[in-house]
């Protein structure tokens, strides 16, 4: 077995300003990478960098916008020589609307930052993978692609999107050296869902579904990303691991 560690290994993690990115990224640092956060302001990723220490870089970027990652792919070969790693962890969920309340804009925001967002990102940083013959890709995607969440179509859409996304990448680039795998959190405690922690009657409802019967920890999801970026997982590419505390198996 290749051994579960990051040694030399260089790694950018979108999304890694806070939450679940901000944990992946320390994650990494712990298990001896170089990591480059981005995340689309620049105190905040600052600020992370700052809290990170040693072996933490950082640049301003939205994985939505074509330009900016075609700038973050060059910042961090600048910064880092080559990238082993990649995390596509940016992801946001800002509505809370059953689809015929949801505005075609609303639904185009979503996707173009957790579907064509990690499209992007794949694309500009593959490239110098599949040039050098090797690299891994873990998408953070969620239990949303595997189960309906109420008033989220377009969330579980994009998440079973990216699921589906590497399952194709894997077809066209494991034979060149890049395996592209997916971690699905279930509910964790960030930002994104601060709103539902405090409510009382929703976090029950979570904690009644969830066969742990409590929301994770960000920290909680780095062991996974961790495996699958190193070369422990050196013949795996296409799945996902679910850190879930046992929800999808319900
Ligand atoms: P947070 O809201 O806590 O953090 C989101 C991060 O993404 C921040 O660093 C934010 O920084 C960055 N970000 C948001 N939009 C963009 C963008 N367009 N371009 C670049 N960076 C962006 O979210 P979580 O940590 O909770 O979520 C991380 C990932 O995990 C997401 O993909 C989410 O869908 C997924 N997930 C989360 C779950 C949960 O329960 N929390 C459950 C399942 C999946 P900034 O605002 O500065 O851009």
């Amino acid at each position: 077995m290749g051994p579960v560690t990051l040694k030399g290994k260089t790694a950018v993690v979108t999304g890694g300003s806070r939450g679940i990115g901000l944990a992946i990224a320390r994650g990494m640092l712990d298990a001896g990478a170089r990591v480059m956060i981005a995340s689309r302001s620049q105190d905040s990723v600052d600020a992370a960098v700052a809290k990170l220490g040693a072996g933490a870089s950082g640049f301003a970027a939205d994985v939505s916008k074509e330009s900016d990652i075609a700038a973050l792919a060059e910042a961090a070969i600048g910064e880092l020589g080559a990238v082993d790693i990649l995390v596509n962890n940016a992801g946001i969920n800002p509505y809370y609307k059953r689809t015929e309340h949801t505005e075609l804009a609303e639904w185009q925001h979503i996707i173009d930052v957790n579907l064509t967002g990690v499209f992007l990102c794949t694309r500009a940083i593959g490239q110098g993978m599949l040039e050098r013959g090797k690299g891994a890709i873990v998408n953070i995607t969620s239990v949303a692609a595997h189960q309906g969440l109420t008033r989220g179509a377009a969330y579980c859409a994009a998440k079973a999107g990216v699921e589906a996304m590497s399952k194709s990448l894997t077809q066209d680039w494991a034979a060149r050296g890049v395996r592209v795998n997916n971690v699905a959190p279930g509910y964790v405690k960030t930002d994104l869902t601060a709103g539902l922690a405090a409510n009382d009657a929703l976090r029950g409802e979570i904690e009644d579904r969830t066969p742990m019967t409590r929301l994770a920890t960000a920290e909680e999801m780095a062991g996974a990303v961790v495996f699958l970026a190193s070369d422990a997982a050196s013949y795996v590419s296409g799945a996902t691991i679910a850190v879930d505390g046992g929800r999808i198996a319900t």
